[in-house]
């Protein structure tokens, strides 16, 4: 019975695939997939990679629509870097929580009080907040980011978490928001000695979106880039993973012989989830649901992601 439930589903994934190639040929249109996206949209991605891979990517492209599999203020970023282009992503519920904990007036308040201060925004902010800040940065990018800012006082929004992973590794002031990721921020140190405890060979390699006593236990902490990286070059077989569930789908295509162990099941982002083959048909098929940023807003939020591409292009 669910041998055949499986052929079903294969069978119609494998029919809108067919369609998806043909309404992306037609619109000349790009899939840019998130690495935490389902891995039947990874599968179909022209590109797959982080935040930061991503703009890049966003930025390069000759296609005239670029169908964004992530989260919204990732389709805002594509959008605001391609002014001219139709972007468009599956589910227009698909927000990330972190980016909300943070909006304009909070931050122009914290402004006002550090009038010194420059503000440095993880990319997981939405576009009129990008418009409040001097440069954005990514997981990935973020030290060298800091260090290129001309003061030496940071506000940092929005992700307290990754805030303090960098705040060590610069002696800049550093003025932390309280925002973080529901996904990263339930992993407790009780996951990790349990997991340790069943797999004691296995290195600990954990995002820094995770708490501190968390990113304190790991053997490596980086971007999901640099983990899937880690893992690859890594002659260790076995990895205890702190990071989103949909990273096992390019961990396990780039390290066949690999043992991958999720540190807890919890490791969903459940607004990631909510695109699906079939919605990214549909918006292929539509045009909808289409990004739109205001011309003012854009031209603030492009300035702050441009310097980003500019002090950090890789
Ligand atoms: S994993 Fe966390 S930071 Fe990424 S979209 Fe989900 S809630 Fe936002």
């Amino acid at each position: 019975m669910e041998a055949l439930a499986l052929q079903k589903k294969e069978q119609r994934n494998a029919e809108l695939r067919e369609r998806l190639f043909q309404l992306k040929k037609e619109r000349n249109a790009i899939i840019l997939a998130h690495f935490y996206q389902r891995p039947e949209i990874q599968e179909v991605a022209d590109f797959i990679g982080d935040s930061f891979g991503l703009a890049q990517k966003a930025k390069e492209t000759e296609a005239d629509v670029i169908l964004f599999c992530g989260v919204h203020f990732m389709g805002e970023s594509a959008k605001i870097l391609n002014p001219n282009k139709t972007v468009i992503i599956p589910d227009e519920r698909a927000g990330c929580p972190m980016a909300d904990m943070v909006n304009v007036e909070g931050l122009r308040k914290v402004k006002a009080q550090h009038p010194n201060a420059k503000v440095v925004a993880y990319i997981n902010t939405s576009a009129d907040v990008k418009a409040e800040t001097h440069i954005c940065c990514t997981s990935s990018n973020a030290q060298r980011v800091i260090e290129s800012v001309d003061s030496d006082e940071i506000i940092w929004v929005p992700d307290k978490n990754l805030g303090h992973y960098v705040s060590q590794f610069t002696n800049k002031k550093m003025i932390i928001w309280e925002g973080y990721c529901n996904t990263h921020d339930q992993l407790s140190v009780q996951d990790i000695m349990l997991m340790k405890a069943e797999h004691p060979e296995a290195l600990v390699v954990v995002h820094p979106e995770c708490r501190p006593e968390i990113v304190a236990l790991a053997d490596y902490v980086g971007s999901t880039t640099g983990i899937l990286k880690f893992c690859k070059e890594s002659n260790q077989k076995e990895f205890i993973i702190g990071t989103e569930d949909g990273t096992r789908y390019m961990l396990e295509k780039e390290s066949p012989t690999k043992q991958f162990y999720f540190a807890s099941k919890y490791l969903v982002c459940p607004n990631m989830k909510v695109n699906t083959l079939k919605k990214c048909v549909e918006a292929l098929e539509t045009l909808k649901p289409q990004i739109y940023v205001p011309e003012h807003v854009a031209n603030a939020a492009r300035a702050s992601l441009e310097r980003m591409l500019e002090v950090a292009p890789g």
